[in-house]
């Protein structure tokens, strides 16, 4: 059976997400945003929290999780070099281990950059992958406790996953994503297209999240950093990808 997934929002701008696998019942909050929404999503789908997946130990994707597990008695799975600053973390784990929600099988990507201790988890079966702050739809997140070279080599282990990988981020940001991505590829027709997506998911009070991996590959400027249009837009060519992704990526902090 596959697994089913519900995507609401949490605080200002951030997506909370369940996984579920129906065979067993269980069912996976990846982060913990805030308690609140997911108490929400949980009543509101009929589904039994049994799983905590955290991406980072930032606050916007932890400041859930005590009051999650105190109701639930959830398990707590957490990246292992962040594990001390999350709270109640029951599993740490790393690059290549199993995690199961139920019967659902996932595996950890160690994708740092943002985070330096950043994981991913990507259920291949299920053609789901959950990015937290490593890629956003059309973004990446900001190189905060990591290098430009070390987010864009977590970047090129999503890359790698499969086109119709469905992507799920951390945050709805993709209408000024798409704003800045524009400035570096004005001429891109998949990304025009997108936008024109994105404006009626927007005007419809729809998300824009997930998106398919193989459109982020056409459209994602971040994912692009070694197309030669791309370096050559932002002053690079012949430079080398981790260099081109460091300019579009300090750009954007400008933007
Ligand atoms: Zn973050
Ligand atoms: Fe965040």
């Amino acid at each position: 059976m596959p697994a089913q997934t519900h995507l609401f929002r949490c605080l200002q701008d951030n997506f909370g997400v369940l996984v579920h696998d129906p065979a067993t019942g269980a069912t996976a909050s990846i982060d913990a945003p805030e308690a609140e929404p997911v108490e929400a999503a949980l009543k509101e789908t009929g589904w039994r929290l049994t799983d905590i997946l955290v991406t980072h130990h930032h606050g916007d994707h932890t400041g859930g999780i005590k009051a999650l597990k105190e109701h639930h008695h959830c398990r707590v799975i957490a990246p292992r070099a962040e594990a001390a600053r999350i709270p109640a973390v029951d599993v740490e784990i790393g690059e290549g281990d199993e995690v199961k929600v139920g019967s659902i099988k996932g595996r950890v990507l160690e994708t740092p950059g943002h985070t330096a201790g950043h994981i991913s988890y990507w259920f291949a079966d299920e053609q789901l992958a959950f990015v937290g702050d490593t890629l956003f739809s059309i973004g990446c997140g900001r190189v905060i406790e990591g290098t430009p070279e070390m987010m864009w080599n977590s970047l090129l282990k999503l890359r790698a996953l499969p086109d119709a990988t469905k992507v799920y981020c951390g945050h709805e940001y993709t209408a000024a994503n798409i704003r800045f991505a524009k400035t570096i590829e004005p001429n891109n027709k998949d990304l025009a297209a997108r936008e024109q997506e994105v404006t009626k998911l927007l005007a419809n009070h729809k998300s824009t999240v997930p998106s398919l991996l193989g459109a982020e590959k056409k459209e994602n400027v971040f994912l692009r950093a070694d197309v030669p249009a791309v370096a050559a837009a932002v002053g690079l060519s012949g430079h080398s990808p981790a260099e081109v992704f460091a300019e579009v990526r300090a750009r954007k902090n400008k933007f």
